[in-house]
């Protein structure tokens, strides 16, 4: 069993390997480039071959200035990027080092000591890096699944959710219109499948176990943000197709996942995979490209149309749960507590 003083520099790394930084230079330039593709081949007979034309396309006025645009920025910047930097890594952090602890015991308690002990060179030892490297990422994605599909399923948890629906129109600002209280779920679930991952691969090889990674990030996570992760949200169109939708959530996908059809409400809840959402049978595989109008219900909608609603808003609509709120108010000061502890921990 290690220390868990022992875990700090590891624990580092391995937040680092599941962090979510599809605003890398790369990532964006891949995604410059899917969108010319889609450009290429989609809009540039209506809009002309140039590059003005494709600059007009990528980045249309109607979107950029729109109210719901302003808002986006106001409200990114008034909390959800320092919050999301400081904090998401703190609480992944704290919770993956919970689950490892406990994991670990458990996995000792029902089976006895370690199972093998790690392989030092050959395909064993290959063949276990590729396994955790996949089984981890695998894990942590379907906990942010399970995340999303809560925050859809339990009325409480969904007036928080709201404030990311709320968005009227998409753009990369989007990924920070979330509630500080979603905040807190989206990093505390995330921790979990990794904790628990690395503490049954942990145990199994007796020594902790690296990954396969792709400049600093878990390989598959780097391919599904190579692919285009940061046109989720945006008004580019990419379907991966019917056989490839079914497996891997695509931005088109997310995109249907904010649309305000009926038709279309709790599909694809999925971040990676689509496999949780095939499974639990929120999957929606687009056949053609769909004209989509972005939001909640307008009598929903006209409630989080300011800075101040976005944050209150939720509380606001769930005050008949006060037993609930309580709890959750609790559960946020605990959760910044322990984050800012780890937090200073893992600076010191
Ligand atoms: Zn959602
Ligand atoms: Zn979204």
């Amino acid at each position: 069993m290690f220390e868990l003083p022992d875990l700090y520099p590891l624990y580092k790394q391995y937040m680092r390997w599941f962090s979510y930084p599809p605003t890398r230079w790369y990532f964006l330039i891949s995604c410059g480039f899917l969108a010319l593709g889609v450009y290429w081949f989609g809009y540039a007979k209506s809009q002309g071959y140039t590059i003005k034309g494709f600059i007009k396309y990528l980045f249309p006025k109607s979107i950029y200035t729109h109210a719901s645009t302003k808002l986006d920025l106001k409200y990114a910047l008034s909390f959800p990027i320092i919050g999301g930097l400081l904090f998401k890594p703190a609480l992944g952090f704290a919770t993956a080092t919970a689950t490892y602890q406990y994991g670990y015991k458990g996995l000792e308690y029902i089976f006895g000591a370690q199972a093998f002990a790690m392989p030092e060179s050959g395909w064993t030892l290959t063949a276990m890096i590729v396994l955790f490297t996949i089984v981890s990422a695998m894990a942590a994605d379907f906990c942010l699944f399970l995340q999303h599909y809560l925050m859809h399923k339990v009325k409480f948890l969904w007036e928080f959710h709201k404030v990311h629906h709320s968005a009227e129109v998409l753009t990369p600002l989007v990924d920070y219109r979330v509630h500080p209280i979603e905040i807190l779920t989206f990093a505390s679930t995330k921790g979990i499948g990794i904790g628990a991952a690395q503490a049954l691969f942990n145990y199994m090889a007796g020594a902790p176990i690296h990954i396969y990674n792709i400049l600093g990030l878990n390989a598959l996570l780097f391919i599904s943000y190579i692919f285009g992760h940061a046109l989720r949200h945006s008004h580019v169109w990419l379907s991966y197709g019917t056989i490839l939708n079914h497996i891997f959530i695509s931005p088109a996908q997310h995109q249907i996942h904010h649309s305000v059809a009926e038709k279309h409400w709790d599909k694809n809840m999925g971040s990676m995979f689509a496999l949780w959402d095939w499974a639990f049978g929120t999957l929606y595989v687009p056949k053609e490209k769909e004209e989509l109008v972005y939001g909640i219900p307008p009598e929903d909608q006209k409630e989080f149309r300011s800075l101040g609603n976005l944050y209150l808003q939720p509380f606001r609509n769930n005050t008949h749960s006060k037993f609930k709120l309580a709890i959750v108010l609790l559960l946020l000061g605990y959760f910044l507590y322990f984050a800012i502890e780890n937090l200073v921990q893992m600076i010191l």
